[in-house]
């Protein structure tokens, strides 16, 4: 097998530079990335993962709750499909959706046979659960151990002869001086080296952004693919469905708490109102709608609201436990029984991840409109899939992988015959994105990109600007951004780790401005874009998406924000994936 060729470290300006070839750079190893790079690396390519943790141990796969649709030939599709639309509030396409809930369940059958610690039948099949979250009445779903699964694709990927790139944090992709894709530079924060990737294809599987939200595993997912490809001329889609919240308990942040939900828990207000049924909302409610309760619960006075888990039996409860040990054990430590005792619950900020904004591909595969430039997972548009409500709890999952193994085979037949641009080509681009990677470092002066970070996340993660939105709150929200924007560009860093928050800084300072242009656009409410001078969903004329494209250069550049109808999106996957999915 043809391997990755690198590490040779040469010196640049003073700085140590190693540097990598390969066929494709997967960015990111969530579910996404580390899918992608299985099947790019099986399907012949040569693959390096560019992540900024530990494959496999961060970005916010690890920590989700584990629990993946599993819809099979014989369940009911199209059911599932009109549910699933109305929840929500249209935008879905259904031919996409069908899709990826068929090659769904063959990847983790799969995954299943080749030892993923799924919950097993006594025939070893993949044990379904019929769970009540989310809004849907019943949808079978599986039940995964999150941790285990992302160490069961570390090593499927490296047995793939996958090369991993740990630690890194890459800040621009590189073009060549014929425009085209070249690779992408970036720094490895433990000991400050920097790095440059040469690969004729890209494939941005970085996740989301969540302005640094509350969540474990948010802290490494703030918009980076989201902006590197903007800055490169792709386009970002369905921005406006980036404010999203989850329902998250105030003493432990992780995953699983949603079942807890699905058991028969019940979200109450100061005056031990049921939440849903003040607001008239079906139990259990869509993401989004309880969301917006717990909100407008807290705005309007009637905080905290607490989660009553006191109606569930001893044997539910033991059963949550031993299918989620890691929250359970988590709980513990705080040394409440939030089972014996309500405790507060807040809607917890989790930004584009609960959303479905990203960049935008125009075809199954994660075709963008930059040749040789690949999309899966959160970084990806998923209106198509969750429309303009959640996927968590069920379709991220499913999305993550079924998008990272079909970006992973577009990416290798894209490479084929292609070779890695040559270095004198892509020097110039080498030097400028070097330059403009280690600027804030040689700065004598300048904010902290933590201080800056907080003026962000007051502006986007306030409720009452970035969700509760009204024209002239969103257009004073974008000037504010704009000046942030302005002041990222100058962000001064101590050393390599504040070297790493301000590139995301400016990423995510860049995703705010592409979310708020977006939301100014769309003249309705629906799912996580909800404008109080348009309260009501706007009919045919808004069943369109937004795309957002950057015009000009640097802190001057701006979205140019239209429309576009999901008709031109094409449906057909790549080929292979079933062969690979035999073997
Ligand atoms: C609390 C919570 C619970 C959830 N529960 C569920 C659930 O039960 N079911 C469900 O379907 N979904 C759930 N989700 C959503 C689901 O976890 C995500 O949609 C999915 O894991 C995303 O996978 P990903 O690979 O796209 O991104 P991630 O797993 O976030 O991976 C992103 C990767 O990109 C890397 N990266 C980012 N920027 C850079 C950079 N500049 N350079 C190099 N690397 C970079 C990161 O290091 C990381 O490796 C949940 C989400 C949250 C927050």
């Amino acid at each position: 097998m043809a391997e990755v060729e690198g590490g040779a470290v040469m010196i640049w300006r003073g700085y140590r530079v190693s540097e990598w070839t390969c066929d494709v750079l997967v960015i990111g190893s969530g579910l996404a990335g580390l899918t992608a790079a299985w099947a790019a690396a099986r399907a012949g390519a040569r693959v390096l993962v560019a992540c900024k943790g530990f494959a496999g141990a961060d970005g916010v796969s690890p920590f989700a709750g584990g629990v993946v649709l599993y819809l099979l030939p014989e369940d009911d599709e199209e059911e599932f499909l009109r549910e699933h639309e109305h929840l929500n509030e249209g935008l879905i396409h259904a031919e996409v959706l069908r899709r990826v809930i068929r090659q769904n369940a063959s990847l983790w059958q799969a995954w299943g046979r080749w030892g993923a610690p799924l919950e097993r039948e006594m025939d070893g099949s993949p044990r379904r659960r019929w769970l009540r979250i989310g809004g849907r009445s019943h949808v079978p779903r599986l039940v995964v151990d999150s941790v285990e699964l992302m160490r069961f694709l570390r090593r499927l990927a490296l047995r793939s002869g996958v090369r991993l790139l740990e630690q890194t944090c890459l800040t621009g992709l590189l073009k060549d001086p014929a425009g085209a894709l070249a690779g992408a530079v970036g720094f490895r924060r433990q000991d400050g080296e920097l790095v440059i990737v040469r690969a004729p294809a890209v494939i941005v599987a970085s996740g989301g952004c969540s302005w640094r939200g509350a969540h474990m595993g948010q802290h490494n997912v703030m918009g980076d693919g989201y902006a590197m490809a903007a800055r490169f001329g792709a386009e970002l889609a369905s921005m406006e469905f980036c404010a999203s919240y989850v329902a998250t308990c105030s003493l432990f942040d992780s995953h699983g708490q949603c079942v807890l939900a699905a058991l028969g828990g019940q979200f109450r207000n100061r005056l031990g109102e049921n939440i849903l049924i003040r607001h008239g909302l079906p139990e259990p409610a869509p993401t989004h709608q309880l969301a917006l309760a717990m909100i407008l619960e807290l705005l309007e006075g009637r905080g905290p609201v607490r989660f009553d888990l006191r109606g569930i039996s001893e044997e539910e409860r033991r059963d949550w436990e031993e299918r989620f040990p890691l929250v359970a054990r988590g709980l513990q430590r705080t040394g409440r029984d939030v089972f014996a005792e309500p405790v507060p619950w807040f809607p917890g900020f989790t930004g584009s991840i609960g959303g479905s904004g990203g960049i935008r591909w125009q075809r199954l595969g994660g075709w963008t409109s930059i040749p040789g430039l690949f999309v899966a997972g959160d970084a990806a548009m998923r209106t198509p899939i969750t429309g303009a409500g959640s996927g968590i709890t069920f379709l991220n999952l499913a999305w993550a992988g079924v998008s990272g193994l079909w970006a992973g085979l577009s990416a290798a037949g894209w490479v084929r015959g292609r070779s890695a641009p040559e270095p004198e080509r892509t020097d110039r681009a080498i030097e400028e994105g070097l330059r403009e990677t280690v600027e804030p470092l040689e700065r004598r002066k300048g904010p902290s990109p933590r201080s800056v970070l907080r003026q962000l996340q007051q502006v986007v993660v306030d409720p009452c600007v970035s969700f509760l939105r009204t024209r002239e709150g969103l257009q004073a929200a974008l000037s504010r951004i704009r000046e942030i924007r302005r002041e990222a560009e100058g962000l001064q860093a101590r050393d390599w780790h504040d070297l790493a928050c301000c590139h995301e800084v400016r990423h995510a300072a860049l995703v705010a401005e592409a979310m708020l242009a977006s939301a100014v656009v769309r003249e309705e409410s629906r799912g996580w874009h909800r404008r109080l001078d348009f309260p009501n969903p706007g009919g045919p004329v808004w069943e369109v998406w937004t795309a957002a494209r950057l015009q000009g250069e640097g802190a001057d550049a701006d979205f140019e924000v239209w429309l576009w109808p999901p008709s031109s999106l094409r449906a057909e996957p790549p080929e292979g994936a079933d062969d690979l999915l035999r073997g």
